[in-house]
């Protein structure tokens, strides 16, 4: 895997329209130098195998997990009624989207090469319905920072939440990094892709099998929003990713190997964006579905009554106050 120093400044070299059939000279990686220990955790009401390295919880390479909505004990929940199950899960988060297509941004003054990330916004803009806005004072927006590798969390998650980028990480990681933050999962962990793609378990790194797994398996909230699955999505990982011996992971139906892209986003990368964020005719306002909360005041949110406290929500139980967090249609203990 890209964990090596020459798999890393090979990462320079793909940024142009080439196809590239080495997946381990493009996939992204949060970090590249040290591979984290792998740890179950709870995530969203359900078990799951993360990598943790330095406080960050890592799925699937360079997807980050919110470290507050991460559990190592199994999360309760607070309150049951309106539980919603996601029926179908894959390509798309159906939540965490961002209000009126708009994602707000700022940039790390020290990040080096700002270049891909305004290419990588113009591009996005250029070719789907989200919009990049300069964040001024919202509470909700990407950083883009410094890291020592390629990584963002999947959807809006509240607050602000990076997108790091190492110095090897191209314009094309940054579009794939950007498609995570909008509420993308990689392209082969949809839940039909099974239709499409044979997993080889045999030639995985060991402790990385769970990087194979579909959304639905690992009981993360989603939705497809294209029919079927396209190699040629900047979210498809490549034939050799997480590969033990140089054999592929991931083949086709035939059993033949297949060539990914790190350039752009394709045809029905742009479909299924634009299916999760309709467009809205010029001149009409779309309504924010999100609230305005003061601090200190209580409120009754999804039939549970609750105090707002510093941008958290707070309720009371014969244990005292006890952080908690609405995920999935359910209020559960953040802790
Ligand atoms: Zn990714």
């Amino acid at each position: 895997m890209a964990c090596s120093k020459d798999s890393v400044e090979e990462l320079d070299l793909i940024d142009s329209s080439t196809q590239i059939t080495e997946a381990e000279d493009i996939t992204e990686m949060a970090h590249t130098e040290v591979n984290g220990n792998i740890t179950e955790v709870f995530f969203a009401g359900s078990k799951m195998l993360v990598e943790q390295h330095n406080g960050d919880y890592i799925y699937e390479g360079d997807i980050l997990l919110p470290p507050d909505m991460v559990s190592h004990e199994e999360v309760k929940v607070v309150f049951e009624k309106n539980e919603i199950v996601p029926e179908t899960k894959s390509v798309g988060r159906t939540s965490g989207r961002w209000p009126n297509n708009t994602v707000y941004y700022a940039i790390e003054s020290g990040l080096d090469n700002k270049t891909r990330v305004y290419d990588a916004i113009k591009h996005w803009e250029s070719n789907t319905n989200i919009k990049f806005v300069e964040r001024t004072s919202q509470s909700n927006y990407v950083y883009f920072v410094t890291g020592s590798g390629c990584s963002s969390y999947v959807g809006m998650i509240g607050g602000r939440q990076n997108i790091t980028l190492s110095t090897a990480c191209s314009t094309g990681n940054t579009i794939h990094e950007i498609g995570h933050a909008i509420g993308l999962w990689h392209e082969q962990s949809r839940v039909d892709r099974d239709n499409h793609i044979t997993i080889n378990f045999q030639n995985i790194q060991s402790g990385r099998e769970h990087n194979f797994k579909t959304y639905e398996e690992n009981g993360m909230d989603g939705d497809e929003f294209t029919t079927h699955l396209d190699f040629g999505s900047i979210m498809m990982y490549g034939s050799y990713s997480f590969s033990a011996n140089g054999q592929p992971t991931i083949v086709k139906k035939d059993g033949s190997t297949y060539s990914i892209q790190r350039s752009a986003l394709s045809s029905e990368d742009v479909k299924g964006i634009n299916s999760m964020y309709p467009g809205t005719s010029p001149g009409t306002t779309v309504t924010t579905t999100e609230p305005e909360y003061i601090d200190g005041e209580y409120y009754t949110v999804h039939g549970l009554y609750v105090l707002r406290y510093y941008g958290q929500w707070y309720y009371y139980t014969r244990y005292g106050w006890r952080t908690v967090i609405y995920v999935d249609g359910a209020w559960r203990y953040a802790y």
